[in-house]
C-alpha cells in the first residue's frame, strides 16, 4: 500500500529542471522578481511568468506573507509556478514558523484546487530570508504529511535541495519521525 511518506520525496537539484505539475517560487511580497530561486525560476520560464505576475500585482497588490499565488509557468517544464511569500528569519519572534507553515498549506490548497497532482518545492525562507535550515525543513515534512493526510493531491510533493546542508537536515530521522 501506498503510504503518505512514499509520497514525499527528497532530491538534490534545480527546481527549474524539475518535471510536476506545479512548481513553487519562493517569491517576495511585490511578485515582481528577485535574486535566488526567484530569479532562477523568471530567467529559465522567460517572460510570460512575471507578466502574469504583474497582473495580479494590478488586481490586488502584491502577495502577503503566508499567501500564495498561481500563475502559468512559460517555458518551464511545469503546468504551473505558484508563488509563496515565506517570512524573514527574526529569531523566531515573529510567528516565522506558523507563517512558513501557511506557505506550504496554501501553495498545495493552489495546486490541488488547479488540478495538480504533482507540487516541487524549493527551500521556502532558507536561502536571502535566514530561516534555520534544521528548523524549515522540520515545518516543511510536517506540514506536507499533514496536508496529504487530509487533501486530494493523489501525486508526489518533491522538495527541491539545491545543496547538502538542505538535503542532509531533510533527511534527518527526527524529520521521518515527524511523519508516523
Ligand atoms: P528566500 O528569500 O525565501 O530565502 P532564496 O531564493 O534566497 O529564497 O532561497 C530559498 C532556497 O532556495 C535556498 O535554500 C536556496 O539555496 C534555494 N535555491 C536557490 N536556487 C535554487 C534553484 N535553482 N533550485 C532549487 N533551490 C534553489
Amino acid at each position: 500500500m501506498e503510504t503518505i511518506t512514499s509520497r514525499i520525496r527528497i532530491i538534490k537539484g534545480d527546481i527549474t529542471k524539475i518535471q510536476a505539475d506545479a512548481i513553487v517560487n519562493a517569491a517576495n511580497t511585490s511578485l515582481l522578481g528577485g535574486g535566488g530561486v526567484d530569479g532562477a525560476i523568471h530567467r529559465a520560464g522567460g517572460t510570460e511568468i512575471l507578466e502574469a505576475c504583474r497582473k495580479i500585482v494590478a488586481r490586488q497588490g502584491g502577495c502577503k506573507v503566508g499567501e500564495a499565488v498561481i500563475t502559468s509557468a512559460g517555458k518551464l517544464d511545469a503546468k504551473f509556478v505558484i508563488h509563496t511569500v515565506g517570512p524573514v528569519w527574526n529569531n523566531g519572534n515573529n510567528n516565522e514558523d506558523e507563517k512558513l507553515a501557511n506557505c506550504y498549506s496554501n501553495s498545495m490548497k493552489l495546486a490541488a484546487e488547479n488540478g495538480c497532482h504533482s507540487i516541487a518545492f524549493p527551500g521556502i525562507s532558507t536561502g536571502i530570508y535566514k530561516f534555520p535550515k534544521d528548523r524549515a525543513a522540520g515545518i516543511a515534512i510536517k506540514t506536507i504529511y499533514d496536508f496529504l493526510k487530509t487533501h486530494d493531491l493523489p501525486g508526489q510533493v518533491i522538495l527541491v535541495c539545491f545543496d547538502d546542508e538542505s538535503l542532509r537536515v531533510l533527511n534527518e530521522p527526527s524529520n521521518t519521525y515527524n511523519t508516523h
